[in-house]
């Protein structure tokens, strides 16, 4: 797609010329459109729950006016909807901070096993409400060049979708090796595996589950309390810190997902 500009030189001798300008605008238009879905994405996903609560209170101020049972369980729900906007506002400006940050390389001394351990700490009670165990095999430390709360937030959000959407009864697994030279990164690395024993994911969804709001099944990840920005957060962070993502699932057996770091 081109504008093109045609200007009259004025030229002393009579004859007639003109200047014509070429500007190729595809790359400007591609960009405009992004932000457009973008923002009709953010849109969307904010009233919907803006519209639950409008919902509940039209029922608090009407026929549950008078029902203290009903009450309870409305504010409940707004509670519940109003959580969900709230962690999608914090994932929104997760994303938004990453993306300023793309050229600033972390600097931080990091010891993944640590960190690893303390993350699973945190998420071990709500995994065991869910029926969930977790397991992890620690190396004595695995050093790594990062960001601590990027790098938390990176295991969270792993573990957290393995128990979100892995078995009920079920296995979260995790691993982290060293790896002498890794070939894309041309050095020694650390290779973090969150494993699940759930449904897996079809093939044709596994390309695009790092798309900002790509769900594979958007009404079990509403009533999950997902945000769809997971997955998209994970990626930025990975990709600050020069490391790879894979995500790897077979349906009916479960699915893997594997960010590598390089080592310190
Ligand atoms: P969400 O907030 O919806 O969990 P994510 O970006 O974290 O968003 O994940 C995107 C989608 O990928 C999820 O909605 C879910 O459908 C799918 N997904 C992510 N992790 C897993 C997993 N371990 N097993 C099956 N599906 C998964």
């Amino acid at each position: 797609l081109f504008e093109v500009t045609v200007s009259p030189i004025p030229v002393p001798d009579g004859r007639r010329q003109v200047l014509l300008v070429f500007r190729d605008l595809s790359e400007a238009r591609a960009g405009e459109s992004m932000r457009r879905d973008f923002v009709g994405n953010v849109s969307h996903e904010l009233k919907t729950p803006l519209t639950a609560i409008m919902g509940f209170i039209e029922t608090l101020q009407g026929p549950a006016r008078d029902d203290p049972k009903g009450r309870d369980r409305f504010l409940a729900l707004m509670a519940q909807e109003t959580a969900r906007m709230n962690r999608l506002v914090s994932d929104l400006l997760s994303l938004s901070r990453l993306e300023g940050q793309s050229r600033k390389r972390p600097t931080d001394r990091i010891d993944m096993a640590a960190l690893v351990s303390e993350t699973i700490g945190m998420l071990r009670p709500g995994a065991e409400a869910d029926a969930v165990e977790i397991r992890f095999d620690a190396p004595a430390s695995a050093q790594v060049i990062g960001d601590r709360d990027q790098l938390v937030q990176i295991v969270s959000n792993l573990i957290e979708n393995a128990i979100k959407y892995g078995a009920h009864p079920g296995i979260v697994s995790l691993s982290l090796l060293h790896i002498d030279r890794e070939p894309v990164l041309r050095g020694p690395a650390w290779r973090l595996t969150v494993s699940d024993t759930g449904p897996g994911i079809p093939p044709e969804h596994v390309p695009r589950l790092t798309e900002r709001f790509y769900r594979v099944d958007t009404g079990r990840s509403r009533t999950q309390g997902g945000t769809g920005l997971g997955l998209a957060i994970v990626k930025h962070i990975v990709n600050r810190h020069r490391g790879r993502l894979r995500i790897e699932s077979v349906e009916g057996q479960g699915t893997e997902v594997t960010v590598i770091l390089p080592a310190s």
